[in-house]
């Protein structure tokens, strides 16, 4: 009787906290937009806030997207939304900064109820205070 029990019982070497970023920076969520979002830290240049800013879309961070967005250009209605999104990745395509002025080109790729989406985008941001902020963004034509 050598039932020996097959060992595919979850032997996962999982660290933890060692969860890639969703911004897809490849470093780890903890080392990467994490202290942003939860206010630890200030993004240093506008690329690394709208980073962050990505993941607190996949996150359905309300509060931070509202926290990160320029008073005069935020939306009085709700930024995240119910609807279940598969964020697929962030591609930073461009970085631009000038002064306290900076524009970041940016395609992200998600899907909503299977439907695959492709977000080509020019965001403007501003330093305000020592902080970026997002003011608005374009979508430039093919
Ligand atoms: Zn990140």
């Amino acid at each position: 009787m050598t039932s020996n029990s097959s060992k595919s019982s979850g032997k996962s070497s999982n660290k933890n906290s060692g969860k890639t970023c969703p911004c897809g920076s490849g470093k780890s969520f903890d080392l990467c937009c994490a202290p942003y979002l939860s206010g630890a830290a200030v993004a240093p240049t506008a690329e690394a806030l709208m980073r962050s800013r990505y993941s607190a879309y996949t996150l359905n961070d309300e509060a931070y997207l509202r926290a990160s967005w320029d008073e005069r250009t935020c939306p009085a209605e709700r930024i995240t939304h119910d609807e279940p999104t598969q964020w697929l990745g962030l591609e930073v395509k461009n970085h631009h900064a000038d002064g306290d002025k900076a524009t970041v080109e940016f395609v992200a790729r998600y899907k909503i109820g299977g439907k695959a989406h492709r977000l080509h985008e020019v965001s403007r941001f501003v330093k305000y205070d020592g902080k970026w902020l997002y003011v608005d963004g374009s979508y430039p034509a093919k």
